[in-house]
């Protein structure tokens, strides 16, 4: 598959959520409203089950996600892509209640996102990796900046991954849109070994420094992907020959 195509499954459900996320704000405005509660962007959020960013364009309220647009992120000289280079890392920090911060860093760039919480990113990025692991492999994971769609595109080349990171400025109307439509924002080729070690030990530590409870009070909308994480694993150490160490997985 070289593109979502418009009767896409996926495409369709994203049309059919966006519309639906635009009746619950309205419909939390009106029952907050209603019940004589101040009014701010948070609680609307949390009863319309949509993210921040939606209501502040729909409310004329100042998103501070478009004020300071990514102010962390740097791209690399790698942009447009390389060899496989020597050194790979990668880091989930859960930065505060449905907000992950994501960073990824190879020999010579580096890319911080805060993602948030209305797709099950983590849990999205395990299963991408896992389909690394079929042949001739893509797989596409969105991540929601809030507004901010990063389209993470992986392709399996031999044994390498080619990762292709691209930002679009709006998710709501970027989903299914062409990969060349999003500005390049990291790139970088790596050993698939490499790569899935460092996403896999990641993930553990958030496991190890959270606890499933902790994770779930944290991240809210989704649990730990403990089956993701699980399935990764064992498809790492039976396909890639990993000399690096390896943690059990917690029981
Ligand atoms: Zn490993």
């Amino acid at each position: 598959m070289s593109q979502l195509s418009p009767t896409n499954p996926l495409t369709q459900a994203r049309a059919d959520d966006s519309a639906l996320r635009r009746r619950r704000v309205l419909k939390a405005l009106d029952d907050l409203v209603g019940d004589g509660q101040p009014t701010s962007v948070s609680p609307v959020a949390r009863v319309a089950g949509v993210n921040r960013s939606l209501i502040y364009r729909h409310s004329g309220a100042d998103d501070p996600a478009q004020q300071q647009p990514s102010p962390r992120y740097r791209l690399g000289e790698n942009s447009q892509g390389g060899g496989m280079t020597g050194r790979i890392e990668f880091d989930w920090q859960l930065s505060g209640t449905g907000w992950a911060t994501c960073r990824i860093v190879d020999a010579t760039a580096e890319a911080t996102y805060e993602v948030s919480y209305c797709t099950d990113a983590l849990a999205d990025l395990l299963h991408g990796l896992a389909g690394m692991y079929r042949p001739d492999p893509v797989e596409r994971v969105s991540f929601d900046l809030e507004p901010a769609e990063i389209r993470w595109v992986l392709r399996g080349i031999g044994a390498g991954v080619d990762v292709s990171i691209h930002r679009f400025p709006d998710m709501s109307t970027s989903f299914g849109v062409p990969d060349a439509d999003g500005a390049v924002s990291w790139r970088s080729t790596q050993p698939r070994s490499r790569l899935v070690h460092a996403v896999i030990g990641a993930a553990q530590k958030v496991l190890q420094e959270h606890g499933e409870a902790g994770y779930k009070a944290r991240w809210v909308r989704f649990p730990f992907p403990v089956a993701a994480l699980q399935d990764l694993l064992r498809l790492h150490l039976s396909n890639d020959e990993c000399d690096q160490p390896h943690e059990p997985l917690a029981p």
